[in-house]
This record gives structure tokens, C-alpha cells and sequence, in this order.
């Protein structure tokens, strides 16, 4: 989703998105039902956490460490998600939160890649990606997390949540 903003090779080289500390696991990716079906037939076995309605990837903590590995992710050859990875990873960096009550797409400040990258160039992306990106937020407000201080908006939903 995000050609021309972040080439494969970048994404290959980094996989941040990917691993999270106990402060970050309320990032990690958003699992619908669907989802789970699919998540299953790649990796049977795979378990989950509850969150609200909705479910996460049970994640294991390295030892000695504090840091989780997506356990979709396969350390030699990247997400064993193919094209098919949840929408929190096909939309990274961005994400969509709700601000004062308003769906808007925000951009991490975690990931290294796009940090380098001219504003102008980030805010052109989010510009094509938008309606995508709210049409399949509004048909799932489990994608909507609450506004993270920190995280500089780009766009902004114009139907109200
Ligand atoms: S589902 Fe795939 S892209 Fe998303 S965090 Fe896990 S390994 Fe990374």
C-alpha cells in the first residue's frame, strides 16, 4: 500500500514494525475474525488475546530482554503474511486514530524509514491512501485506537465516527 513511500528492501532491512517492547504491545496488529482464519491457515496454532471485541497475536517475550517478535514474522524471509498481512501492517507507519472524536490518520515517529523521508513526500502518500484507509476503518472501529501523544496528523475523516 505504501509503494513509493517505503520500498521492500527498506521495510526487509528494519522489520521494527515488527518486534515491540511492553510499552509498545498496544501496537501490535488487530486481529478481526477473518483475520484469524487466515492467520490460522499460515501458522496453525497460533493463539490469541482478547482485546475489547476484538483479538491480538499472543506474543512471546525474548528472554532476558524486554521485546516481543510478532510470531507471524519469520527472521530470514520477513511476514509469513505475504500480502495478506493485517491492516495495521499493510498501513504502517500510518494509523488511525480517533482524535476529539474524529477518525485521522497519524504517522509512528518510531519507524526509521519514513523518518528520513521529505514531508511532502509522506503527506502525498497519505493523500492517496486516505479514502482506502477511512472506508475500511468505518467498516471496522476496531482499527481505531485512541490518539497517542506524539503522533503528527496527516489527514482527517471527513464523515464524523
Ligand atoms: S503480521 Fe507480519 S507485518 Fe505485521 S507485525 Fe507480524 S510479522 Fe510484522
Amino acid at each position: 500500500m505504501l509503494e513509493g513511500l517505503l520500498s521492500k528492501e527498506e521495510c526487509a532491512h528494519c522489520r521494527l514494525c515488527c518486534s515491540f517492547d511492553s510499552y509498545g504491545l498496544w501496537d501490535t496488529p488487530v486481529i478481526t475474525p477473518g483475520m484469524k482464519e487466515k492467520v490460522l491457515r499460515a501458522k496453525p496454532g497460533q493463539r490469541f488475546v482478547s482485546r475489547g471485541d476484538t483479538l491480538l497475536l499472543r506474543m512471546e517475550r525474548e528472554e532476558q530482554e524486554d521485546l516481543y517478535y510478532c510470531p507471524l514474522l519469520d527472521r530470514s524471509r520477513g511476514c509469513i503474511m505475504g500480502d495478506g498481512k493485517p491492516f495495521d501492517c499493510r498501513i504502517w507507519p500510518f494509523r488511525v486514530m480517533n482524535f476529539l472524536g474524529r477518525r485521522v490518520i497519524t504517522l509512528s515517529p518510531l519507524c526509521p524509514a519514513v523518518a528520513e523521508k521529505p514531508v511532502e513526500q509522506i503527506r502525498k502518500k497519505c493523500g492517496e491512501i486516505a479514502p482506502a484507509v477511512f472506508k475500511e476503518a468505518r467498516e471496522h472501529p476496531e482499527y481505531v485506537r485512541a490518539y497517542e501523544e506524539g503522533f503528527p496528523i496527516f489527514a482527517a475523516d471527513t464523515e464524523e465516527e
